[in-house]
């Protein structure tokens, strides 16, 4: 089935075509009849000039009216006119044409010569005095246009209209190869939209030149993309949460089978241990509404003109009480000059609480915990650094996914799932931030947040 588009954008073409070609053929037409009729109408009076000459020139040597009628028939007929004499009186004195002719060339005929301009009169003059009037009429319908000029002029009207329909051809045949394959094209990214609207993420457009087409199926290569990243992240993410979900669940779920099938005592450390489990189910759900709040915040972040040296210095306070509690050392370094930031008080509020509970976790007594503030290439740069156990080179790359923890079982000690670094980075992205992190297995961890000023 051919498309719509082809064929308006054939048809549009033909239309070109045609609209080209017949103005074309006008054109030409009218340029011809114009020239040709004014270089005739010049010569028509030239020779009716030759004709009147003849005239005069009979009329001052005639001596009888039958020489001159003889003289004047010849004169028609060799120029293919007829010419008429009449006296002052207006009596016809002279007609070149016989009787017989004369009934095919009637007074009507005459009159459609004249408008065609191939008629005229002039007053006959013999020796300066006017002896009549000579009416010349040319018997041709087309006047003085010969044969040869008549099949010129249709000629060249004919190699116009049959270079005319081959243009048409062409037309037709060029704009439906050209719309056909615009078509094809489109046809390949409707199919494309069309996969990934029913969830086929993996499937890509394959992007040939370099027109409007080829840099739309870029675009829709990268949203499908991102789509697929999307796609697999959530069913990832649900994957994760329905396992660290179940772990504890089936721990209380052995625990309270052992009670019934009378295996284990309920006493005060079995009942403890449901207890710490159900602790940590809680914490995880209330983890992944932080989770579910922070992704939401990359839509919602309120951007403000945020002085750093100030919020820092607030900050630390605030996590102070904290610190002292674990015999660690808070240190704050801020530079002399102010360092002010676009970006919401709220989510860097909630990154800096995140990065000081994690530094206070990991770090034992005796250690310290410093907050710096820099400000290099455009960026402001926020560090977080501890004396803490450091985290060893291969879990760097992870420790920013969600549940991803180092050692899970120490980690269930300390109460985390995983999910705190998860929601640094997030925050850190809707604040057009980045974050990295540097580590030394039991020297240290120091995580850097960037923010463009
Ligand atoms: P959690 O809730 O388990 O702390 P996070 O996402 O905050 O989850 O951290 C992920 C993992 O990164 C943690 O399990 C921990 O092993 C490691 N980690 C995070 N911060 C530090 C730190 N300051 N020092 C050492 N290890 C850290």
């Amino acid at each position: 089935m051919q498309s719509s588009l082809t064929r308006r954008i054939t048809l549009s073409m033909v239309a070109l075509a045609v609209g080209g070609i017949v103005l074309v053929a006008v054109l030409i037409n009218l340029a011809l009849t114009f020239n040709f009729t004014r270089y005739l109408g010049k010569v028509q009076e030239e020779q009716n000039r030759l004709i009147l000459d003849t005239l005069a020139e009979l009329y001052s040597r005639s001596t009888s009216w039958q020489a001159i009628r003889l003289s004047t028939m010849y004169v028609g007929s060799t120029t293919g006119t007829q010419i008429k004499v009449y006296d002052l009186k207006g009596r016809l004195i002279v007609d070149s044409l016989t009787g017989m002719m004369r009934g095919m060339h009637s007074d009507y005929w005459r009159r459609r010569q004249e408008l065609r301009g191939n008629a005229a009169a002039y007053p006959l003059y013999v020796q300066g005095e006017q002896v009549g009037v000579v009416e010349i009429v040319y018997l041709g319908q087309q006047g003085l246009w010969s044969a040869e000029a008549l099949l010129f002029r249709r000629m060249v009207l004919i190699s116009a209209v049959i270079t005319g329909l081959l243009a048409i051809l062409a037309a037709a045949y060029f704009g439906s190869k050209m719309a056909r394959r615009l078509m094809g094209r489109l046809t390949v990214l409707a199919a494309a939209a069309e996969k990934w609207g029913r969830g086929q993420f993996t499937s890509r457009v394959r992007v040939s030149g370099d027109d409007e087409l080829a840099v739309l199926g870029e675009t829709m290569n990268r949203m499908a993309s991102r789509l697929e990243a999307q796609s697999d992240l959530r069913k990832k993410l649900t994957s994760d949460i329905s396992h660290e979900l179940r772990t504890p669940l089936s721990t209380i779920q052995s625990y309270l089978e052992a009670f019934r099938d009378g295996v284990l005592p309920p006493d005060e450390k079995h009942l403890t241990a449901i207890l710490e489990e159900s602790i940590r189910l809680g914490g995880l759900i209330t983890d992944l509404q932080r989770l579910a709040e922070a992704e939401y915040s990359r839509r919602a972040a309120q951007f403000e003109l945020l002085p750093l040296n100030a919020f820092l210095a607030a900050e630390t306070e605030r996590y102070r009480p904290l610190m002292k509690r674990k015999d660690i050392s808070l240190v704050l370094e801020l530079p002399d000059e102010e360092v002010a930031v676009q970006a919401d008080k709220g989510l860097l509020g909630q990154v800096l609480a995140n990065l000081l509970i994690n530094a206070a976790k990991y770090t034992p007594a005796g250690g310290q915990v410093t907050i710096s503030l820099t400000a290099a290439d455009g960026e402001a740069v926020i560090a977080v650094a501890d004396t803490g156990s450091g985290i060893a080179a291969e879990h760097l790359p992870h420790i920013f996914e969600r549940f991803y923890r180092v050692d899970p079982s120490r980690t269930r000690a300390t109460g985390g799932s995983g999910i705190g670094l998860a929601i640094v980075r997030e925050l850190t992205e809707a604040m057009h931030g980045r974050v990295t992190v540097e580590s030394t297995p039991g020297k240290g961890s120091c995580f850097r947040l960037y923010l463009p000023l």
